[in-house]
């Protein structure tokens, strides 16, 4: 594997969507309740020509205590840590939250690189995701939809550097 991606983000942006859409498999559970993926899981992606390994986080939580939410949280500043590259996943279609931008700090500040991806833009429904996804400061958003396939075109041209 030539390099490792975590994907991470709030609750309910899609994140083990595109987990299962790189791995090819259903090993991450996809549910509408946030934060149904409780531990940290790793696959082999393949996304056209590159091969690389993928870590399907939590959702960063914002608590740090011993609650389940700061469990999961530390479990993902681990992924965080161990990644070579961070795909920070907002929702198009529900606006950024204060949380959103609380982790686009902590992400500057700890993930060797960082590439934005405002998910659930399919369709004219994302066009306000993206325009909001400029303000993290966090560069150009990947128009992504996990769940439509689209996008992985252009995930795959960001991430190709890293191979
Ligand atoms: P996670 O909590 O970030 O892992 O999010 P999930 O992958 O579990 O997805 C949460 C919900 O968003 C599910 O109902 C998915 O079907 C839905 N979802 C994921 N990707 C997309 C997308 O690209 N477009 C739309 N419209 N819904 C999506
Ligand atoms: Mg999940």
């Amino acid at each position: 594997m030539s390099f490792t991606l975590a994907i991470v983000g709030r609750p309910n942006v899609g994140k083990s969507t595109l987990f299962n859409r790189l791995v090819g498999k259903r090993l991450a559970l996809v549910d509408d309740r946030p934060g149904v993926t409780r531990d940290l899981r790793e696959g082999a992606a393949r996304l056209f020509d590159l091969r690389f390994s993928v870590l399907d986080t939590a959702g960063l939580e914002m608590a740090t205590d011993d609650s389940l939410p700061g469990r999961m949280r530390k479990l993902t500043e681990r992924a965080v840590d161990a990644a070579d590259v961070c795909l920070f996943v907002v929702d198009a279609r529900a606006g950024l939250t204060p949380a959103d931008s609380e982790f686009a700090e902590i992400l500057r500040k700890r993930a060797r690189h960082v590439i934005l991806a405002a998910n659930k833009a399919e369709g004219r429904a994302g066009d306000a995701g993206m325009i909001d996804a400029y303000g993290l400061g966090l560069g150009e958003p990947v128009r992504l939809s996990a769940e439509h396939g689209e996008g992985l075109d252009e995930l795959r041209d960001r991430l190709a550097p890293l191979a």
